[in-house]
Formats: C-alpha cells, sequence, structure tokens
C-alpha cells in the first residue's frame, strides 16, 4: 500500500536536496534570535540550523519559526545540542555567551566568553570545514582573534561584525542631525567595538560634500555645533539600550543580516569588520580590528586603504593598544 506522500509526488528523478546556502546560528538568545529572524525575511538561506546548550529554549525558538515557515521561503529549520546539525555550513554566526551585566564593559566578558568558543568552536569547524565564521559575541575583536586560532581556518573567512554595528549607528545620528536618511550619510568608525573605537571624520560627506570641508574643526572639542557628541552616543548607546531593555538584540541582528547577505549574494560590499590588523598603522601584534573590508563569498576577499590623519591613526593605535593589554594575557 503506498503513502499519500507517494500518490501525490511521483518522484521520478531523486534530486540532490543538500542545502546549498546553509546557515547555523549558535546562540538563540536575544541577538542569535534577532539574527534569525532578519536572515529568513530576507531569504539568505535554505537550511537554517540553531545550536545552544538551554535545550528547552532551543526547541522551543525552533519550533516557533517553523510555525511561521508559510511566511517566508526557508524549507529546513534544525536545531540541536549536537554539533552535527551544522554540517556542511556556509556561514555559521557565533553568538553563543554571557552578555554584559548593566555597566559591565564589553572587554571584562572575556575570560568567561574564551572559555565557551573552546567548547564550541572545534566541532564546528571539523563539520564545516569549508565555512565563514562570523562572530558576534563580545568582547568582539578579541574573540574573533580567539575563533581564528580555535578554528584553524584561513584568516580570510574569521570575521568578526566589528564596528558594522558602529558605523551604522554612526551614519543613523550624522542622519539624524542632518535631516537626511543614513543611507546618503557616508561614515565610518573603526578600531575596537565599543569604548575606544575611533570615527573617521575626515570622510564623513553626503553625497561627496565632506561635512569636513564645511568646518575644519568638525568632531572636535573646539566646534560648536557638538558633532563630537555623535560618536559619544555611539559608544554609549548600546549600554544605553542595555540599561534600557536589558540587552541589544534588533540592530546588531540587522547589521549581521547584512553581512551575511554580502557573503551569500557575493556582492563585493565593503563593511568595516574586524579582520587580522597586522601590518596596518603600524601594527605588529595579532590582534583583530575593524578596517573597511570587502566581502564577497570568500569572505574578506580584501581590504581598503584608509587615508587616515595623523589623529586618527593614533587613536586606531590607541585601540590596538587597548585591545592587546587584554588579548596578550589570555589563556586557552
Ligand atoms: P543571551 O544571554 O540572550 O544569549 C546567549 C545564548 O548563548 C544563550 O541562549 C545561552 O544558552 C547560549 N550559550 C551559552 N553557552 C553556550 C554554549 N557553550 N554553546 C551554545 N550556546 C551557548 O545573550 P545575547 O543578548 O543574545 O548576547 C549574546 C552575545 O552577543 C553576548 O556576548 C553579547 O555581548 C554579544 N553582543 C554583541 C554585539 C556586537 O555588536 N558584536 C551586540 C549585542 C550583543
Amino acid at each position: 500500500m503506498s503513502t499519500v506522500k507517494e500518490q501525490l509526488i511521483e518522484n521520478l528523478i531523486k534530486k540532490d536536496k543538500t542545502s546549498q546556502r546553509k546557515i547555523t546560528i549558535v546562540g538563540v538568545g536575544a541577538v542569535g534570535m534577532a539574527c534569525a529572524i532578519c536572515i529568513l525575511m530576507k531569504d539568505l538561506t535554505d537550511e537554517l540550523a540553531l545550536i545552544d546548550v538551554a535545550e528547552d529554549r532551543l526547541k522551543g525558538e525552533m519550533m516557533d519559526l517553523q510555525h511561521g515557515s508559510l511566511f517566508f521561503h526557508t524549507p529546513k529549520i534544525v536545531s540541536g545540542k549536537d554539533y552535527s546539525v551544522s554540517a556542511n555550513s556556509k556561514i555559521i554566526i557565533i553568538t553563543a555567551g554571557v552578555r554584559q551585566k548593566v555597566g559591565e564593559t564589553r572587554l571584562a566578558l572575556v575570560q568567561r566568553n574564551v572559555d565557551i568558543m573552546k567548547s564550541v568552536i572545534p566541532a564546528l569547524a571539523r563539520h564545516s570545514p569549508d565555512c565563514k565564521m562570523l562572530i558576534v559575541s563580545n568582547p568582539v575583536d578579541i574573540l574573533t582573534y580567539v575563533v581564528w586560532k580555535l578554528s584553524g581556518l584561513p584568516v580570510t573567512s574569521v570575521i568578526g561584525s566589528g564596528c558594522n554595528l558602529d558605523s551604522a549607528r554612526f551614519r543613523y545620528l550624522i542622519g539624524d542631525k542632518l535631516g537626511v536618511h543614513p543611507t546618503s550619510c557616508h561614515g565610518w568608525i573603526i578600531g575596537e567595538h565599543g569604548d575606544s573605537s575611533v570615527p573617521l571624520w575626515s570622510g564623513v560627506n553626503v553625497a561627496g560634500v565632506v561635512l569636513k570641508s564645511l568646518d575644519p574643526q568638525l568632531g572636535t572639542d573646539s566646534e560648536q555645533d557638538n558633532w563630537k557628541n555623535i560618536h559619544q552616543q555611539v559608544v554609549q548607546g548600546g549600554y544605553e539600550v542595555l540599561r534600557l531593555k536589558g540587552y541589544t538584540s534588533w540592530a546588531i541582528g540587522l547589521s549581521v543580516t547584512d553581512l551575511v547577505g554580502s557573503m551569500v549574494k557575493n556582492l563585493s560590499r565593503v563593511h568595516s569588520v574586524s579582520t587580522m590588523a597586522k601590518g596596518f598603522y603600524g601594527i605588529q601584534e595579532e590582534i583583530f580590528l575593524s578596517i573597511p573590508c570587502i566581502l564577497s563569498q570568500n569572505g574578506i576577499s580584501d581590504i581598503v586603504k584608509l587615508n587616515l590623519s595623523s589623529e586618527e591613526e593614533a587613536l586606531f593605535k590607541k585601540s590596538a593598544d587597548t585591545l592587546w593589554n587584554i588579548q596578550k594575557d589570555l589563556v586557552f
């Protein structure tokens, strides 16, 4: 007696149903699930795998997404505690870990999250030896270095979400001040994702009009219009959202999805993401910091050379020193 499925579907050609665009998200907390919903709504994957140590929450999140399947075009959503569920992923997004407590800096999280990376990264890399790993857990620059070391992947395949979010906050705030949509306000934040990030005021422009050419003091203490405060708001913005709602999720989920889109669609767009900074602007240590990188299906395919002012270069070096002072003592 044939089954209903056999009677309905005549499967003449056994098609290879292996996923070509599989994405795994490790950590189904606030950030992981914001990434998941944004990726699904943008149709960036044909198989989404979720991994977490919290089994009930993991199953609940998977089922909740599966029940929404009618409204997006991802045919397979799976989850598991076992890393084999991630096998053959093209992109693995790491959001596992503890988040900051109110008042805690990103850098203070470091050893707790390094220990989590030790427990997850080697198995993930074994199951998906050709994947790109996108690190979101904080402190993201140091953890991206740690993941690169633990995974054995090429340096171009391990990317920290870094200052992609800081640059988005920067452009939103510039746009808000000017009354122009952020997509038309161009500006970059580089360096550490966090307190020592560096705003590149020398390049901020709208339609090619460099704002510093209109006011050479822009972004400095001597200027009247308090543009410098925008960078303080970028740095404080994450802490403020954390204080108000207990976590940050939507902006990071959207910005990570933007990075995933550049890789899945091989777009070669430029993003300020965390990559190996040794050799740039006088940095001699193996540390990861955000600089504008071209992202494609190969991960980081190129790095854009910036013409930094001497002050910006000094701040970038300071950001590097801040991270190195913590990274050099890490045990993993
Ligand atoms: P959360 O506590 O809501 O979620 C973290 C999840 O990780 C939990 O579900 C937990 O069970 C899981 N987890 C812990 N250990 C694990 C392990 N060994 N294997 C698998 N899963 C594990 O935290 P959140 O708010 O989602 O934040 C996650 C991370 O993202 C934090 O480190 C946070 O600081 C960071 N973050 C980064 C940015 C950025 O711009 N880079 C922005 C926001 C948050």
